[in-house]
């Protein structure tokens, strides 16, 4: 009796034990599917990586002696979505049995689970033997609490894991090092080049437009940079620890317009795919720290295994325990459109049209450019959290719904209301000006709240405070902005709100 067993494309798990042996009565299944181009507009990079990742990951399961039908996007037979694909092979090979990776989108899971309810035959469900925690542990450790804060869930993992612990107590006698680390990029050290791959897809590029399918962003198809395979994620995270752990902590919160990585490690969508995993990636960092512990401070490791233990788990925690329904938060009943140049990078706010034109040539950009000057923009700008959704979703190379939509419309659009965030992240423009260089050469001028040139961040930064006041001004976290505010000459004041009220009307000419 044969049994089918389907890989979706984020499933890229070489290690599961599905795999251990091979056997004659399974069949494995991977779909390239227009449902999957359909939901959202994706990035080119995005689509074409995760394409070529699913087809080695298929060429390598063949050549182990494993049985695999691979439904490329143009084949005649496809009927270009899940389910009906399925339901086509169980009938055409006689299939006795239907297995599945968990999903770890909503979305999927439950397309899945209706597909099961259709069959006539068994089916069965496996762990994706990915993650560090299970899809509710978040919901069970905050219990019925109303926000959940990712301090206390870490510390917790540091402790369930035993990482950078003595006993029961952090190592150093630290939880966090945040205070030593995310300075401004200051030149004293050498910066290293990101490691790149350099992929010839131009084939499958030309699939894609035979195809029709819809995206943006901007690619040179003979380099597609990203990493296919897990021999070179397994470089990528070498290279992390060679070159680039050693300043990891120090500058993670630094941005600097002529290098767009500094010291991050890149290995978002290699993790996302599961070509690796987040015990693999951690364990190697804390190995290599323990063999060159003289050279590397542990504030550099710790800032990094937080946000793997830590923010990583912990927002897939909170997607679980808040889906369905967190999809359509919107705290501040926020409306306004995305402006266009989102799509283009083309304004002369220098720090958007950086980050922005960053995200369109590589499908990446890193967190606080993502947090403090695209998202801090929208949140100000009073943009949908629907339309923030849609652009990172698609914008970004390790954008899946469960690690994208926690960061976008929770941490960052804060339109869940302080569930993962304690307060907003927003500032005005002299956060980015400490953090960047981009402020030196930008048309607008970030020491100005009003007037000729005076940068945007500066009136929109006071007017989200002026106009959420009956949502915001209990919160303990913000008292001192709205001390600040109201300590404000009424004349400033309202110059200040007046400028906000110009550029909210004329947000696609910024
Ligand atoms: P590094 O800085 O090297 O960090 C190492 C790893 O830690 C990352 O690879 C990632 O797996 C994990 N990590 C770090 N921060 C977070 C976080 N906040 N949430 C979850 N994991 C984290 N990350 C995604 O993987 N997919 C997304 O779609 C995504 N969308 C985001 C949207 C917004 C608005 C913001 C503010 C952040 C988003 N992030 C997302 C989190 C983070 O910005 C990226 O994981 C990171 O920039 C990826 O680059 P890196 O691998 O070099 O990360
Ligand atoms: Fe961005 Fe304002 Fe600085 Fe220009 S002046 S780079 S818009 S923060």
């Amino acid at each position: 009796a044969k049994t089918l067993r389907l890989i979706l494309g984020d499933q890229l798990n070489s290690k599961h034990s599905w795999y251990k042996q091979v056997d004659n009565d399974v069949i494995y299944i991977m779909l390239e599917v227009m449902q999957e181009q359909q939901y959202v507009k994706h990035h080119i990079q995005k689509i074409l990586a995760f394409f070529a990742a699913m087809r080695n990951f298929a060429h390598q399961l063949t050549q182990k002696g494993h049985e695999v039908i691979y439904i490329k996007l143009n084949d005649k037979a496809n009927q270009q979505d899940f389910a009906q694909n399925i339901k086509h092979i169980i009938t055409k090979g006689k299939i006795k049995r239907f297995e599945y990776q968990l999903p770890d989108e909503y979305r999927l899971d439950e397309q899945l689970k209706q597909l099961c309810n259709e069959l006539d035959i068994e089916t069965a469900t496996a762990n994706t033997e990915h993650f560090l925690t299970e899809r509710f542990d978040v919901r069970d450790f905050f219990g019925d609490k109303k926000g959940y804060r990712m301090e206390n869930f870490y510390r917790h993992m540091r402790q369930k894991l035993h990482i950078l612990m003595q006993g029961d107590e952090p190592l150093d006698n630290r939880w966090n090092f945040d205070a030593d680390n995310r300075k401004k990029y200051d030149g004293k050290v050498l910066l290293q080049d990101a490691l790149v791959f350099d992929h010839d897809v131009a084939e499958l590029k030309q699939m894609i437009d035979e195809m029709q399918v819809p995206y943006f962003g901007n690619i040179d198809e003979k380099r597609l940079e990203w990493p296919l395979s897990r021999e070179e994620a397994l470089k990528a995270l070498k290279y992390f620890c060679e070159s680039l752990l050693l300043h990891f902590g120090t500058y993670e919160d630094a941005m600097l317009q002529s290098h767009t990585s500094l010291f991050h490690s890149r290995m978002s969508f290699i993790m996302n795919v599961k070509m690796l995993s987040p015990a693999e990636v951690v364990g190697t960092v804390l190995r290599y720290y323990e063999k060159h512990k003289t050279e590397i401070a542990l504030a550099q490791v710790e800032g990094y295994v937080r946000q793997i233990i830590g923010w990583r788990e912990f927002m897939r925690g909170v997607y679980w325990a808040q889906m369905p329904g967190y999809e359509q938060k919107n705290f501040f009943e926020h409306q306004t459109h995305i402006p266009h140049w989102f799509w283009d990078a083309n304004t002369k706010m220098n720090c958007l049209s950086k980050c922005i034109g960053q995200s369109l040539d590589h499908a990446w950009a890193h967190h606080i450019q993502r947090l403090m000057v695209i998202g801090n923009f929208g949140l100000l700008a009073g943009i949908h959290p629907d339309d923030m959704d849609a652009w990172y979703l698609g914008v970004y190379i390790d954008a899946i719904q469960w690690v994208e939509i926690t960061n976008t419309r929770g941490m960052s659009q804060f339109a869940d209301g302080g569930i993962i965030a304690s307060k907003p992240y927003v500032a005005s423009a002299a956060y980015i000006n400490k953090m960047s260089d981009y402020c030196k050469n930008c048309h607008y001028d970030y020491k100005k709240k009003h007037g000729d040139r005076a940068c945007p961040y500066n009136s929109l930064y006071w007017n989200f405070f002026d106009r959420n006041a009956n949502k915001l001004q209990k919160n303990p976290r913000i008292g001192m902005a709205y001390v600040t505010l109201n300590k404000m000459k009424p004349d400033e004041r309202e110059k200040i709100m007046q400028q906000a009220e110009v550029y909210l009307n004329d947000m696609n000419n910024l």
